[in-house]
């Protein structure tokens, strides 16, 4: 037998000495040689050394393994409590662990001091490997190392199978067809969410989301427990969001399916919020895809409607257009989002600036600038935060009263916007 010349009898005797411990499974004896003689599987390393053992007229115990507690005889408790939770998900990949009790790593480390662990691996290394086997073999599904659709745990402690499900990654873009419909959702900043006067107990800011109104269609074609929406930035609330829309990712958590039909699933959504919520080419991406999206260049083009507290000349107008078309704007943090972040002085582009319209004490502008330009700032100039601004130029105040993002350009990785379309 080339396994017991492989452990010679020195290995043989550490075997006995193992023995001697009390009555031990053939898994837990073989698991102690693991690393000796591939091809075999620790069980059946462990009935070679216990028949050796026997012929050299020892008398092996009897009875539930000391080291597992005769956990590997049970095995199948473990494999249909897995399937069964296992039935309700659709999945193609799949990665068993174990959290592994105190008892029994104790037990580990006790039969090591005896054994020394030279040849051995972790019980939890064989049990993984072994149930894994046995759920491959039941469901058809791969053992996935990397990025398995569910990691199967078996929780020693606790005698119960946890699944942990990967989320799924939609990419997509959203149309936001009216105003007052916030990206996200938002909780209550009085009550945090339970419920207050101040939010009629909605628990919510503002009671509508983007998030919160494709949630509910799409939780349902996936049937999953959540969903988070990952923008690639965000307009202001009041702000529609047109053209071709703004790049998302949504990901659903713990979904029971997760190959879905997107073309379907995106006429759901849209059924369900005619005027005022749109998405489109949804696909399915991986997670990296949500940190592509953060750290995306933007450029935008908006539509604004400014009002002048006193009439202006056209002339005046277009010369402070002129000024601002292309320049390099100097703006220290708007102060209406002072209490979120730093308060620091920013170099600012604005690509152009050009007239739509114009009656005197009101005009329509067109702009073209990067994600982190509050124009806002550049027509109201934010009381001589932001240099230069239309206010400032024309001498009268001035303020955007209506807002559209009509598109959204994406370069990712720093690559320059206004070269790529939508590379994302
Ligand atoms: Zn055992
Ligand atoms: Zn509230």
């Amino acid at each position: 037998m080339q396994f017991l010349e492989e452990i010679s009898s020195e290995g043989l005797e550490i075997a006995r000495n193992i023995t001697k411990e009390g009555p031990i499974c053939d898994h837990c004896l073989g698991r102690q040689f693991a690393q000796i003689s591939h091809g075999l599987s620790n069980e059946q390393r462990g009935m070679i050394l216990k028949a050796a053992l026997r012929a050299s007229g020892e008398a092996l115990g009897e009875g539930t393994c000391w080291v597992c507690n005769g956990l590997f005889e049970h095995l199948e408790y473990w494999i249909s409590t897995a399937l069964e939770k296992l039935t309700e998900y659709e999945f193609n990949s799949f990665l068993v662990g174990t959290k592994v009790s105190g008892l029994l790593l104790q037990n580990e480390e006790l039969l090591w001091e005896i054994a020394g662990a030279l040849y051995a691996e972790p019980l939890k290394a064989e049990l993984n490997r072994e149930v894994g086997k046995r759920l491959e073999h039941e469901t058809g599904k791969r053992v996935e190392f990397e990025t398995p659709d569910i990691v199967v745990i078996l929780n020693l402690w606790t005698e119960t199978v946890e699944l942990q499900i990967k989320p799924v990654f939609i990419y997509g873009r959203y149309l936001k067809l009216t105003r007052g419909i916030s990206q996200t959702r938002w909780f209550c900043r009085e009550c945090g969410g339970k419920g207050c006067e101040r939010c009629n107990f909605t628990g919510m800011m503002y009671p509508e989301s983007v998030e919160g109104l494709i949630s509910g269609p799409l939780l349902e074609e996936f049937n999953g427990e959540d969903l988070v929406l990952h923008g690639c930035g965000r307009e202001d609330i009041d702000a529609r969001m047109l053209g071709s829309g703004r790049p998302f990712v949504v990901e659903i958590k713990e979904p029971k399916r997760r190959q879905v039909d997107l073309q379907r699933a995106a006429e759901q959504v849209n059924e369900a919020n005619r005027g005022k919520v749109e998405v489109r080419e949804l696909q399915y991406v991986g997670r990296e895809m949500v940190a592509k999206l953060k750290d995306a260049q933007m450029d935008k083009l908006y539509r604004v409607e400014v009002e002048f507290r006193s009439p202006v000349r056209e002339t005046d107008l277009k010369k402070a257009l002129d000024r601002l078309n292309g320049a390099l704007i100097e703006q220290q943090t708007p102060t209406r989002v002072l209490h979120r972040r730093a308060d620091l002085v920013r170099n600012r582009n604005v690509y152009s600036v050009q007239l739509v319209s114009f009656d005197g004490k009101q005009a329509a502008l067109q702009l073209t600038c990067r994600s982190n330009a509050f124009f806002k700032e550049l027509i109201s100039g934010d009381e001589g935060r932001t240099r230069p601004s239309l206010s400032a130029l024309l001498g009268t105040p001035a303020e955007v009263r209506v807002l559209d993002v009509l598109d959204v350009k994406v370069g990712i990785h720093g690559e320059d916007a206004a070269d790529r379309e939508d590379v994302c």
